[in-house]
């Protein structure tokens, strides 16, 4: 579903170049769910682009879903990172003036679909992730836990091939946080393929594939 091969990013500050990532290969298979693992600053965010079609590398080959993702220009990377990608973040993201159901819908107004479908499929996402009770709560009048439950229906109501999520417990307590692996155990048991960033190892723990970044290199930890 993902391969990447030998994918290089560099930055420049000013005279200096500096290698972020350094020859990554990573292939994620259907149906996986991976933990990337690292401390601060050790590229998590920089691969996370680059995997989220948010960024392209500054070499190697990146095919996800067939696409050679790596030479595209942004509105072709934005075209297949609609389709491919759902993102879940740190700090949920969700607009503060609409209700969960409406930050769950939003993804679909953006497709054109009619109303009635986008009110449907966004109400049975809001009741998978089991918020059928809070549809008309406004992000403010939800738990931290519950607006990432939010959060992560928005990313999944799209039908993305990948759940992309970036330290999806890093704003909530342990308990909470457990909360929420148990939803994406439930999501992967139903065959979604999740990707997870964390600095976490325990949060770690929960993918069935845990694969450490550190300097820019990639090891995977056998299980
Ligand atoms: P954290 O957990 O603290 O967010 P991280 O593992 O996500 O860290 P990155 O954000 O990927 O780490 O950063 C890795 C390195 O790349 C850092 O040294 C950072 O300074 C550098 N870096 C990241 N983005 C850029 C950029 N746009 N321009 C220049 N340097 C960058």
């Amino acid at each position: 579903i993902l391969k990447m091969d030998q994918i290089t990013k560099n930055f420049h500050m000013g005279e200096e170049e500096q290698t972020v990532l350094d020859q990554i290969n990573l292939t994620v298979n259907n149906g996986d769910f991976v933990a990337i693992l690292g401390p601060s600053g050790s590229g998590k965010t920089t691969l996370m682009n680059i995997v989220g079609c948010l960024d392209i590398p500054t070499s190697g080959q990146y095919i996800l879903s067939n696409h050679q993702v790596d030479t595209l220009d942004e509105s072709k990377l934005a075209s297949i990172r609609n389709k491919e990608i759902g993102f879940v973040f740190q700090q949920f993201q969700l607009l503060p003036r609409l209700n969960a159901w409406q930050n769950v819908e939003l993804p679909l107004v953006y497709r054109g679909l009619p109303e009635k479908i986008r009110k449907e499929r966004a109400k049975e996402m809001l009741q998978k992730v089991g918020l059928a009770d809070k549809l008309q709560n406004l992000p403010n009048q939800l738990s931290g836990g519950q607006q990432q439950r939010v959060a992560i229906a928005r990313a999944m109501v799209t039908e993305p091939t990948i759940l992309l999520a970036d330290e999806p417990t890093g704003a909530l307590d342990q308990k909470t946080g457990q909360q929420i692996m148990e939803l994406f155990h439930e999501l992967h048991d139903e065959g979604k393929t999740i990707i997870m960033i964390t600095h976490d190892k325990e949060i770690a723990t929960h993918a069935s594939r845990i694969v450490h970044i550190l300097d820019g290199q990639l090891s995977e930890e056998c299980v």
